[in-house]
């Protein structure tokens, strides 16, 4: 689904991914961990070309979108983000926040849009607050909505960065639940993310970054649970 090799991004004289190398099968559910800075969100985001890469190549559900002629909206279309801030247009319903962009972009009618919304509302517990405006909801909420907003675009692929950080503790729970349900239907997701027994129980491979590199990448349970490199367990031993 995703294929990244040697990719390099600077901001100015700052070099933030320094060759990063790494595939993400059908299906599979990667998360990403690692310290504040170590680019986990630059990666995130130049695999849709939300930042241009300064070198290397992305292939993304079989398109080369480093190559400068690609239609970029067009793949990303297939692929649904969700950020650490929700996002949401305040000042439209749930249901609208919903059915909005598969009506401009995937031009469905104003039945189908709502159908899928429905949907995927229910999928992630809200259904009975189509109709209420952002605001009337926590935070958890929004962030469910949010995701039943990218599930309605029918992604191929989903991209998490830390969703759950934004959250008070009580409500991480619900949202965290809500991925693993999607990973459980063979969603394929790259996750950034803080919360390891999350990582652990949910990813099939665990990568973890430092510096802009990718120090260590293997098995959930193994990353976290056996830590190869040094610096993977002494980050593994601030966070735990
Ligand atoms: P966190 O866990 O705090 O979210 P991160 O691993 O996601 O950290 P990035 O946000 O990818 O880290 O940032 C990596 C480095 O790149 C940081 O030093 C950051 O200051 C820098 N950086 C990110 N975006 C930009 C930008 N648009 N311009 C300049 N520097 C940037
Ligand atoms: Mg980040």
């Amino acid at each position: 689904v995703v294929t990244i090799s040697g990719l390099h991004k600077s901001f100015g004289p700052r070099e933030v991914l320094r060759g990063i190398d790494l595939e993400v099968a059908a299906g599979e559910v990667v998360c990403i961990i690692g310290p504040s800075g170590s680019g986990k969100s630059t990666l995130l985001r130049c695999v849709n070309l939300l930042e241009q890469p300064t070198a290397g190549r992305i292939d993304l559900l079989g398109v080369e979108v480093t190559d400068p002629d690609v239609d970029i909206d067009r793949v990303r279309t297939h692929v649904g983000m969700v950020f650490q801030q929700f996002n949401l247009f305040s000042h439209r319903s749930v249901l609208d926040n919903c059915t909005m962009a598969q009506r401009t972009v995937l031009r469905r009618s104003r039945e189908e849009a709502e159908r899928a919304a429905l949907a995927n509302l229910e999928r992630v517990g809200l259904a009975d607050r189509a109709q209420a405006m952002p605001a009337q909801l926590s935070g958890g909420q929004q962030q469910r909505v949010a995701i039943a907003r990218a599930l309605s675009m029918d992604p191929q692929l989903m991209l998490f960065d830390e969703p759950t950080s934004a959250l008070d503790p009580e409500l991480v729970g619900d949202v965290l639940g809500v991925m693993r349900d999607l990973a459980d239907a063979g969603m394929t997701m790259l996750v950034v993310t803080h919360e390891m027994a999350f990582a652990r129980e949910v990813g099939d491979r665990v990568v973890f970054m430092d510096e802009g590199q990718i120090v260590e990448v293997g098995p959930a349970g193994r990353v976290i649970g056996d830590p190869q490199e040094p610096r993977t367990r002494e980050f593994l031993q601030r966070v735990l």
